[in-house]
């Protein structure tokens, strides 16, 4: 474990390129770390630079180079985000929900943290999940009822990195099915809640955050010895209240956040309406994460305690406590290799190396 938190910690922010098959040929070259326009484009480029360039359908390899060391860094009590930004159709969804041959990031990060609880029998965990959409600057909690969720926006309370988030719920989840059906359950609420679903969908940010809970566990009475021994990830039944572990004999509670965002589409407005009030927001909430994100890489390289423009968007205000500090932070940019989609690839290049 040691060996993946000094992985981590060397980077603050890591960024990924994912490239997406296309029909047409690609007009990129590409090797592990190295991207740059190829002659077949018609014209010469800039050569970039990243962390991973992953190409391919297989999902896998992808949560191995982007989000695992993340999932074990949030398991030993670092905030850690992962977000996925890119043009609407270059495979941000694939990439972090994925399908049920080839599961995305969510479901692998959720395998592995109920993996590692079972391997853990010396720490008790408590994990409660959230879903929730930014969609114009407003907060919609995906687990509400949407008429709920609609009528009562979710907002932020407080300032800096001790803010509080409510109404939301917030769902104890004990096992990989659980978090399955809380998904569901919030992706149901969102297509039922609008009628141009495709349209918002890749209007809006989505968050799905796991907030992790463990203290080292007692040597007897409160730990639950069910009859069959083994242990259970997970072992309060959900409370409407929302429950909490509590600090006992002198055995302190860690608390992380897992993160989890795929971001509204990246392109550039293409019709008046979304020249009008949406498009100005999603620039808006995609300029400040960039902003927030090389600020904070800046600061962390350098040493400098420039000022983070969190309060600019919804999204990073809400992120603040897991952006400071200690966070780890993983982008994957996906891209479009076509010819027809070289502008909007270009400045998805240019956002990527902008936060590296
Ligand atoms: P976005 O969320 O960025 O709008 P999607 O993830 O919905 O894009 O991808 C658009 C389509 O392309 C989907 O049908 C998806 O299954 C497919 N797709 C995207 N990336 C890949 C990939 N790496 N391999 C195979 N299919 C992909
Ligand atoms: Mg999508």
């Amino acid at each position: 474990e040691a060996m993946l938190k000094d992985a981590v910690s060397d980077d603050k922010v890591l960024v990924s390129i994912r490239v997406r098959p296309s029909d047409s040929p690609s007009i990129w070259d590409t090797t592990k770390q190295d991207i740059k326009i190829g002659p077949q484009s018609g014209k010469a480029g800039q050569e970039f630079h990243f962390d991973n360039i992953l190409t391919g359908s297989e999902n896998k390899p992808v949560y191995t180079a982007v989000a695992r060391n993340h999932v074990y860094a949030a398991m030993d009590g670092y905030n850690s985000v992962i977000f996925a930004y890119g043009q609407t159709c270059s495979g941000k969804t694939y990439t972090l929900s994925g399908d049920p041959e080839e599961p995305g990031i969510i479901p692998r990060a959720m395998k592995d943290v109920f993996a590692y609880i079972r391997r853990t029998p010396t720490r008790e965990y408590l994990l409660r999940c959230s879903y929730l959409e930014i969609y114009n600057e407003t907060i919609h909690d995906l687990l509400a009822p949407p008429s709920t969720s609609a009528a009562q926006p979710v907002q932020i309370h407080g300032t800096g990195p001790n803010i509080v988030l409510s109404p939301m719920r917030e769902e104890v989840v004990t096992s990989l099915k659980s978090v399955k059906e809380v998904l569901a359950r919030g992706e149901g609420n969102r297509r039922t809640a609008t009628t141009d679903w495709n349209e918002r969908s890749s209007r809006s940010h989505s968050v799905f955050r796991v907030v992790i809970e463990s203290r080292e566990r007692g040597s007897g009475s409160e730990t639950n010895g069910t009859s069959s021994g083994r242990q259970t990830p997970g072992f309060r039944p959900p409370t409407p209240g929302g429950a909490r572990l509590q600090a006992r004999g002198g055995r302190s509670v860690q608390t992380s956040v897992l993160s989890l965002i795929d971001l509204a589409g990246s392109e550039k407005a293409t019709s008046d309406k979304e020249r009008t009030r949406e498009g100005k927001y999603i620039n808006t909430s995609l300029l400040t994460l960039g902003s927030v994100i090389s600020t904070l890489a800046e600061n962390s390289a350098k040493h400098k305690a420039d000022h983070v423009p969190f309060r600019n968007s919804k999204l990073t205000r809400m992120l603040q406590p897991s952006l400071s500090g200690d966070a780890r932070i993983s982008v994957v940019c996906t891209i479009n290799p076509s010819k027809d989609a070289i502008g909007e690839t270009t400045s998805t290049l240019l956002f990527a190396q902008r936060i590296k």
